[in-house]
């Protein structure tokens, strides 16, 4: 007989591999392609829903939308997504899923530089002048 994870009846477990539509952009985000069984955010607009106090507990009732706000790298590479709660504010780091949209996630990270709060010209007057050769 073949052993199958959705029929775990550990609601903590079985939460991880539903799939679910995204309260932010109605793209429909399945497990299959995440890669872990960490699948909380969409992979399109990488937006989450603010469900846990900590991953995977599912022990918050404020049900917000998280918005995904920028992106940490860890010590050992691994990219992590910062998601901030729309509703309540609260911040969470979420570790990246095989099938996040590449374009968005660089984009999340490319944010800070392509607006920077400064005249990017006031860097070539720190640098001396842009070299031309
Ligand atoms: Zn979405
Ligand atoms: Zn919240």
């Amino acid at each position: 007989m073949k052993y199958k994870r959705r029929e775990i009846s550990n609601f903590q477990t079985q939460a991880c591999f539903d799939q679910f539509i995204c309260n932010n952009c109605g793209y429909l985000v399945v497990p299959e392609g995440a890669g872990s069984s960490h699948r909380n955010h969409c992979s399109q607009c990488l937006s989450s829903k603010h469900v846990d106090h900590l991953p995977g507990d599912r022990a918050s009732k404020c049900s917000g939308i998280m918005e995904a706000i920028g992106v940490w790298v860890r010590k050992n590479g691994e990219w992590a997504i910062i998601h901030r709660c729309s509703r309540c504010g609260h911040i969470s780091a979420n570790r990246i899923a095989a099938d996040d949209n590449p374009i968005k996630l660089m984009s999340l990270a490319l944010q800070p530089l392509a607006r920077p709060p400064f005249p990017l010209n006031d860097l070539g007057h720190l640098e001396g002048g842009v070299q031309h050769e």
